[in-house]
């Protein structure tokens, strides 16, 4: 049986990875992987999320499994802290194995509703969301985003596209800071979007991975609050891996909007039974920090004063970045790095130019030419700005 699997494509960033270990060059500067670091290269544990472990680890008398969906208290402080205002009469909610998790739930929860659902997808998109459709078998389209001339986003172009969704068919959109791009839409282009979905009567589902990574929490949150508010059927799967630094403890979220508190109950069933078919009861560890942290004053305050610092420093290098190249290139065309917001930007530059910063400057970015921000400090973004300038990008 075994001998009859054809091999799997390797994970590119992951490849990337490995072949940045094995540069021995001095300096090699490696923006590739999609984690945070700090100026000194490091992902760190938040300083609440320590002191949340300690509690955890002081109280905790059991580790007998939790609900199928999770604890409420940790849906219920997520569901706040996406939403703002709850709207308990219409809220389903799922903990899941990270937002990957929720992601794959949300897709399957689509499909058990609506066997003939088609999914719309930003182009380009997190790769990983078109590998898990393709291995469900989920057809999907790619609606236009990036425009390569402004780095910005194609709004006309997404807006055409995405009107071409019929009820009962998925929109797959980035809450904010949009993974690969890093290219996002205005408060007044969210209503337009809005406003298409509520006259196709196609579900949003939000895939929301950075909320605190780019203009802050609640901003960050706005637009998926505006569907929420506007629309009768909303989906968001939401990560705690990046805003809680929490990567590996695999915690996420899906919440389901329904139409009414029946439609609420039926979907709630389903979340249950989705994770009961793929692997019963989600982790605990990770949403039980989320929760000690969200529900408690003092270290909620400790943890988003401890994020905004993060989103600072990724936005101080952002200008820093885009300033330097102003004065290489003596153009503002790099002005998009500043205006970009999250972790990620794509510099629009060709895979040879890519390959070029590669070979030349040991510096590492995705194929696709999206760069992690977070992957820079002071000291080699200049390095960067040089190299990006002598690729002639
Ligand atoms: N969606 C997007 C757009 C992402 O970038 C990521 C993380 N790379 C995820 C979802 C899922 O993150 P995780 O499963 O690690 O929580």
């Amino acid at each position: 049986m075994l001998t009859d699997l054809k091999p799997q494509a390797a994970d590119k960033i992951l490849m990337l990875i490995e072949e940045y270990k094995a540069d021995t060059r001095q300096g090699k500067i490696d923006l590739g992987v999609g984690v945070y670091r700090n100026p000194e290269g490091v992902t760190p544990v938040m300083r609440a999320v320590k002191t949340a472990e300690q509690r955890i680890w002081e109280a905790q008398t059991t580790k007998a499994y939790t609900g199928l969906a999770g604890e409420p208290e940790f849906r219920n402080a997520m569901a706040q802290m996406v939403l703002g205002e709850v709207p308990s009469d219409r809220l389903a909610s799922l903990a899941t194995v990270g937002g990957t998790g929720a992601v794959r739930q949300a897709l399957e929860l689509a499909r058990l509703a609506n066997p003939g659902v088609t999914v719309h997808v930003s182009d380009p998109t997190w790769p990983n969301h078109l590998s898990i459709m393709k291995f469900m078998g989920l057809p999907f389209v790619e609606y236009r985003y990036f425009d390569n001339d402004s780095r910005g986003v194609a709004f006309e172009a997404m807006k055409e596209d995405i009107a071409r969704a019929g009820k009962g068919d998925v929109v797959l959109l980035h809450g904010c800071c949009h993974n690969p791009t890093g290219a996002n839409l205005t408060a007044e282009q969210w209503e337009e979007v809005a406003a298409i979905l509520e006259k196709s009567g196609a579900v949003p589902l939000i895939d929301l991975a950075y909320q605190g990574f780019g203009d802050g929490l609640d901003a960050d949150a706005a637009a998926t609050r505006l569907l929420a508010t506007r629309l009768p059927e909303v989906l968001i799967a939401a990560s705690c891996s990046k805003n809680f630094g929490i990567y590996r403890e695999r915690t996420g979220i899906l919440m389901a909007l329904a139409e009414n508190n029946s439609a609420r109950d039926l979907s709630q069933g389903s979340l249950a039974f989705l994770n009961r078919q793929t692997y019963s009861f989600p982790p605990d560890h990770g949403a039980r920090i989320v929760s000690t942290i969200l529900t408690d004053e003092g270290l909620r305050a400790d943890w988003a004063s401890e994020l905004e610092d993060v989103r600072n420093g990724m936005l101080a290098l952002r200008e820093q970045l885009a300033s330097e190249l102003r004065d290489l290139s003596g153009s503002d065309r790099f002005d998009f790095i500043a205006r970009h917001r999250g972790m990620f930007s794509r510099l629009g530059a060709t895979p040879e130019q890519v390959s070029k910063l590669k070979t030349d400057a040991a510096i590492y970015m995705v194929g696709d030419s999206r760069l992690n921000i977070a992957g820079l400090n002071r000291d080699t973004v200049p390095v960067l700005a040089r190299a990006i300038i002598d690729a002639g990008i």
